[in-house]
């Protein structure tokens, strides 16, 4: 009867329990070998300066090129890293193969790189980066720091001295997903930053209808009164770029431009040379 209803579903729901257990093991244990291993690499995506359609530089996104699994997004393996402790490596090592890349590619364009809030709870994070820039040979001006909100309510005191360290040595820096996040909007006066990055999200609503601009049109004006730059991500369709450019946001990213691709892949981009369909992903 119900008694024995109650023991079946608990222990279904206990073998479920270790079975997701055993998964996330699993998968741990793959990911530890993975970064030893160098298998997370960089991806680039194209970031376009919207008046004339420049391109200035590229948003750097982690891939896990798993050697059965094919490939896999960040979303499936970077809270795993912050949770092993692992992302600060992580980015660095991504660090160092951009720049890396980077070498073979017009001198003037920039690096934007994702940094987690879990990396602020280590003072030597600004000193690690600087060193890196120094030994790539990357001028600091080229780099870009993409953070979320989250980090910095988090971590607001010792955020706010890193990011100040590194913006005195010419790195930019991005609030991420803007609008997204439990930020304060004292933030955007209290910390060191140059850009809003507009969350994909409320550019997606804004190809819906003339309510979903509402958001966009506010968060344009609002880095305006602020003396921010802005980025829109998630352009895919003509019409949103248009109005995205009279709105007087200043760069660019999404499909329409270009989806995030290898350094190879990129190499041939920055060439001139049609992407082999079986690479054009
Ligand atoms: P994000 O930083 O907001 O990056 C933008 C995401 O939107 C990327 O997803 C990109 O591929 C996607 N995107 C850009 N334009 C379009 C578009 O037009 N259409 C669609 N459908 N998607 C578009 P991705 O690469 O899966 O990355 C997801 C998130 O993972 C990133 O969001 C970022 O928060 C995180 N992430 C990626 N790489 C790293 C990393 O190296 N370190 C850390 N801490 N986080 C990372
Ligand atoms: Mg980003
Ligand atoms: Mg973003
Ligand atoms: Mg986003």
């Amino acid at each position: 009867g119900t008694r024995r209803g109650l023991h079946g579903s608990l222990r279904r729901f206990e073998a479920g329990m270790e079975e997701a257990l055993k998964e996330r093991h699993a998968l741990e244990v793959d990911l530890r070998r993975a970064l030893d291993e160098d298998e997370i690499v960089p991806f680039y995506q194209p970031l376009i300066a919207l008046d004339g359609d420049r391109l200035i530089g590229f948003e750097v996104l982690a891939r896990w090129q798993h050697p059965t699994r094919g490939l896999i997004p960040p979303a499936a393996f970077i809270p795993l890293a912050e949770e092993i402790g692992r992302i600060g490596e992580l980015f660095d090592k991504l660090l160092v193969r951009a720049c890396s890349d980077a070498r073979s590619w017009p001198s003037d364009l920039r690096l934007s790189v994702n940094i987690s809030p879990t990396q602020f709870a280590e003072p030597q994070m600004a000193s690690r980066i600087l060193d890196i820039l120094a030994k790539e040979n990357f001028a600091p001006a080229r780099l870009e720091l993409e953070i979320t909100e989250n980090a910095l309510v988090d971590e607001v005191s010792s955020a706010r001295l890193i990011l100040t360290t590194l913006r005195n040595v010419g790195v930019s820096v991005a609030l991420d997903d803007f609008g997204t996040g439990y930020s304060s909007l004292r933030h955007l006066s209290d910390l060191p930053v140059d850009r809003l990055k507009i969350d994909r999200g409320f550019v997606e609503s804004a190809r819906l209808n003339e309510e979903g601009w509402r958001i966009v049109r506010a968060i344009v004006q609002l880095a305006g009164t602020f003396d921010l730059a802005t980025t829109a991500e998630g352009i895919e369709a003509p019409e949103i770029l248009s109005t995205l450019r009279e709105l007087g946001c200043d760069i660019g990213q999404g499909y329409l431009f270009g989806k995030p691709i290898s350094a190879e892949q990129t190499s041939l981009w920055l060439l001139g040379r049609p992407l082999p369909t079986a690479l054009a992903s």
